[in-house]
Parts: C-alpha cells; structure tokens; sequence
C-alpha cells in the first residue's frame, strides 16, 4: 500500500465512522478484451456482466454497484472502443461504440484498463486521445500482471504516464484479485458526497432474466469457434417459479442461418446439453434455488439488424451509414 493508498483508506474509515455517504459514476474503458468485465465483477463481489476470450463479449452497457465502506460505486461496464468497420451489418458494432462513449460522457470519472501483455494498444490510444480532447482526465489500471514482467510493465507505464491524463495509475490483476482492493479505496474516495442511489443489497441494474441469457450467451461464447458467437442473441422467454421453489426457464438462442443452429446444437445434442448444464449451474448459484432451464434455436436473420434487439439491450438503434 502506498501513502496515497493509506490516505485513501483513511479518508474512507472516517467518512464510514461519519456517516457521510458517497456516490458516483466511474466508466470503466478500453480496448476489447482487456478485462474490463472481469475487474468489473471482482470489483463488485459477484458477477454482474459476462467474460470470454473473445472479443466483443460485452454487447450493452452493463451497471455493477461496487459497496465500499460508505461508498457506493456504480461502475458502468461498457463494450470495448475499437474502429467500427465499414458495410454489411454493422450497426451492432456502431452501437457498442457508441453507449461506451456515452457511458464516459455520464461518469463522475473514468478508469481506463489497458492489457499491459498486449504489443500495440489501438483501444487504449482512442481513449487517450478522448480525454485529452475533453479536457478530462482517468484514473490508469494496468491489467493482466499476473501474466507480463516487471520490466514491461514499468516501460508500459512510463509511456502512459507521459501522456498526461491520468491522475493515478494502479497495477492490477482482476483474474486474481492482485491490487483490486486498492482500486476499490481509491474510486470510493473519488465519488462525490451524496447520498445512495440504489438498494444496498443490488448488485447490478440488469434484470435477473436479461441476467440469466447473458450467461447462456457467455457459455456459447467458450464452446464455439471463430465468427459464430457473433451470430447469437439469446432472451429469457418465460420464467416460472415453481411450488417448490425451483425456477423453470425457457430461452431462446437467435442464430440467423440453417446452418448456424445446426452447430449450436451439435452432433446428437450435445453442445446444446453442455451449454444448458454450464449456464443452469451458474444460474443457480446466482439465483440460489434449483433452475430448469430448457434451450430452443430460432432463426432470427437479420437480428442485427432489428431494432427490437437494440431496444432489449438498450442500445440506441443507429441509422445504417451509406458504405464505401
Ligand atoms: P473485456 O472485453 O475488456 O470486458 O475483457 P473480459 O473481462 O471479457 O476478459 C477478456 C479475457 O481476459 C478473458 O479471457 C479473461 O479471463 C482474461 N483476463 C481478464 N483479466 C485478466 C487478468 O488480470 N489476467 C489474465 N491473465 N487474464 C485476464
Ligand atoms: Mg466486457
């Protein structure tokens, strides 16, 4: 812990021994697949938002409420920043984009995660380049240093640093929890003085059953390969609680061709098995009861394309740019 670190922590005993409650907003940005999610769910305590090696795993904006001491941190995990590319159906990826940069427009403050394995960081120049143009600045999370040496690490640093915008740098691993408590003190510490704005015992302002198709589209997300997670949606259709407590769930996973559904069930059945038995345990856990939850494949072509889908997700339907 630094001296910084021990203020922070300090600050927070006193203000939890006072009663004066914080509150705010911190976006969480970066490239895809930097750990943006994960640090988000370690933060908070349990998972509120899903992980892959893929990227663009996250599709919407996604609130974790991170309880510290008398603060309540509402982090605003948001789709990674990247170039959209140009044509075909690309709505999804203009949207993703764009309710990232809006979710740093709302924030009380901004943390940026950088990959710090990673050679080249085009996500994390955007960022940069953003904040410098906004006259704002964020707090740096070097992430992944359970996974890159000291000497990188410090070279990644020092690059950043002189860039200027950020107040603060913390090196962290959110896959094992390495430096995340100190993150914690710090962002309780930056959040305005006000009172909570939500329940103390929510976790996240995602909707249980929005919740529960996330995980089954996380589960695809690991069994297939290459471009075809990026084919599936997934909704909650009903959600029946039984006399016995146990929850009935029936879900729909969206591919848009013959073809695609044909993988997502695989030979016999047994991908589509597997999923469910990942997802249903997860599920539970998360529920804490007993979960049926049985899967159907929809053709939905075009989904990408639908606005009904943007709405569900709460993404604004963007219009289609004239390609070229
Ligand atoms: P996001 O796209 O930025 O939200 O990234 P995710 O949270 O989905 O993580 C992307 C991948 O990086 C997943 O495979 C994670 O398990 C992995 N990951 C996240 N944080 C760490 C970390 O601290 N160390 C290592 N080694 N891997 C991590
Ligand atoms: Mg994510």
């Amino acid at each position: 812990m630094t001296s910084e670190d021990k203020a922070a922590s300090e600050d927070l005993d006193r203000a939890c021994a006072s009663g004066v409650r914080r509150c705010g907003f911190i976006a969480i940005l970066g490239a895809p697949n930097v750990g943006k999610s994960t640090l988000v769910n370690r933060l908070v305590g349990t998972k509120v938002t899903i992980v892959s090696p893929k990227v663009q795993t996250t599709r919407s904006r996604v609130l974790g409420i991170a309880l510290v001491g008398a603060s309540q941190v509402l982090l605003v995990d948001t789709p990674g920043l990247f170039q959209p590319r140009q044509g075909g159906s690309r709505r999804l990826d203009q949207a993703m984009v764009e309710a990232a940069w809006e979710g740093a427009r709302g924030a009380d403050g901004i943390a940026l995660v950088v990959d710090a394995t990673r050679k080249t960081q085009e996500g994390t120049d955007f960022v940069v380049a953003w904040l410098r143009q906004h006259s704002r600045r964020a707090v740096l999370l070097l992430n992944k240093i359970d996974a890159v040496d000291k000497a990188r690490l410090l070279a990644l640093t020092r690059d950043l640093d002189a860039t200027g915008v950020f107040t603060r740098v913390f090196m962290v691993s959110a896959l094992t929890g390495d430096g995340v408590g100190d993150v914690a003190d710090w962002l309780a510490s930056a959040v305005p003085e006000g009172p909570w704005l939500y329940p103390e015992d929510q976790a996240s302002d995602m909707p249980t059953r929005m919740l529960a198709a996330e995980i089954t589209r996380e589960k695809l997300f690991w069994q297939l390969q290459q471009e075809l997670p990026y084919s599936i949606a997934v909704e909650t259709e009903t959600w029946t609680e039984n006399a016995d407590g146990s929850i009935r769930l029936e879900q729909v996973i969206y591919v848009e061709r013959e073809a695609q559904r044909g993988i997502v069930i695989g030979k016999g059945g047994q991908r589509i098995k597997q999923v469910g038995q990942l997802a249903r345990r997860e599920i539970e856990e998360i529920l804490d009861c007993r979960v049926h939850l049985f899967l159907f494949v929809k053709i939905r072509q075009k989904w990408r394309d639908d606005p009904g889908f943007f709405r569900l997700h709460g993404l604004a339907f963007p219009p289609r740019k004239p390609s070229g």
